[in-house]
């Protein structure tokens, strides 16, 4: 059965043509009454998909150390905002937090802004977070100028639209979302000369049927934030599933209650991403790049092993197993230990995690 979602969508296009698939994801996510991001929690065993910093509190404590280090580097700042966007549940802010209370005068700086377009997690967030106040905001404008900018992002990447586009036998274009008999379906349409431009010269040389990626909204994301950087001081860190060097091949993914499903259906119902492209990420940033490197091996070098060992101490043989299974799961190559990617930006610190 198809989702009003659906028909509203089908009826856009007989009005209006056939959308990008980044107007199309925008829409399915972000409709304002039946957008998935508008009417759920998405997350958890009864939701549709699990995140690192719902899966343990080492992930978050892990990101503590590092946001610590990154404001120790900066000089201590007595006030600094410290954003997380995309905050899901608020679940890593909380255990970031938490994992930095005995840093002396860290919790005191620290002014706690979320960007979050989901009114149901919001409220989550808001009841998570109800200790340090902190401040919703909608676009990287809304940052407060003239303070050190600390910046956190886990999945957030992969849930901004993104662009495709498909090597036809006369050369790139457009691949879209329109409508036929109808039903959804994908097609293709002339694609912008000037986003064909940006496509990197090896990617243009493949053969026809090869897809590429490109999601110009996610550029611009970060090079936004990196100009806050540049102006006030600061550093971000980005985790997300991806891939360090531009490449061609379709990663539009559907997720509902932990499988994977069509794209162009269960519209509203799904969580739609793609992977994210590092190298083309960083484009548009003025600051400095570190990284990217493997989820595994960052929270590895920021003591992961360690801070387990420190908490089975005090665990009891069921908590024992379930933190052995959950360091699996961040760390090993098999699970998100290599999918998963960590960058970071500075405005010319060495922040840890990525020797
Ligand atoms: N970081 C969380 C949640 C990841 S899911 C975790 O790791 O558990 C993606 C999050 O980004 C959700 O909170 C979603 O509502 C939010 N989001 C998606 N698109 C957004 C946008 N354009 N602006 C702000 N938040 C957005």
């Amino acid at each position: 059965m198809s989702s009003p979602l659906e028909g509203i969508i089908i009826q856009h296009i007989k009005d209006n043509g056939a959308m990008s698939i980044g107007d199309y994801m925008a829409m399915a996510l972000g409709h304002p009454e039946h957008g998935y991001y508008m009417t759920r929690d998405p997350f958890g065993a009864e939701g549709d998909f699990t995140t690192a910093p719902e899966i343990s509190q080492l992930f978050g404590e892990m990101i503590g150390v590092w946001v610590a280090d990154v404001w120790q580097q900066m000089g201590a700042p007595s006030e600094f905002t410290l954003l997380e966007c995309g905050p899901g549940r608020g679940t890593l802010m909380a255990d970031i937090l938490r994992a930095t209370r005995h840093v002396p005068g860290f919790g005191e700086a620290a002014q706690v802004f979320l960007m979050e377009v989901s009114p149901v997690l919001k409220e989550m967030q808001g009841w998570r977070l109800k200790d340090y106040a902190p401040t919703w905001i909608e676009t990287v404008d809304e940052i407060p100028q003239g303070k050190p900018l600390i910046v956190i992002g886990n999945e957030f990447l992969d849930a901004l639209p993104f662009l495709q586009f498909q090597k036809g036998v006369d050369g790139w274009e457009e691949r879209i979302v329109d409508v036929k008999d109808g039903q959804l379906c994908f097609g293709t349409r002339e694609a912008d000369g000037e986003m064909l431009e940006l496509i990197p010269f090896h990617i243009r040389e493949k053969s026809a049927g090869s897809i590429f990626e490109f999601a110009p909204n996610r550029i611009g994301f970060l090079s936004a934030v990196s100009k806050v950087f540049e102006k006030n001081g600061g550093a971000g860190l980005f985790i997300d599933y991806g891939h360090k060097k531009a490449a061609v091949g379709d990663t539009f993914q559907a997720v509902k209650k932990h499988e994977s499903v069509d794209v162009l259906s269960h519209i509203g119902e799904a969580d739609l991403t793609s992977h994210v492209d590092f190298e083309m990420l960083v484009r548009g940033v003025k600051v400095a790049v570190h990284g990217p490197v493997q989820q595994g091996q960052f929270l590895k070098a920021l003591g992961i092993d360690l801070r387990a060992t420190a908490l089975l101490k005090h665990a009891n043989e069921g908590q024992a197993q379930d933190m052995q299974k959950a360091l699996y799961r961040l760390t090993s190559p098999g699970e998100m230990g290599e999918l998963f990617k960590v960058i970071g930006l500075s405005s010319g610190l060495k922040p840890c995690g990525f020797e």
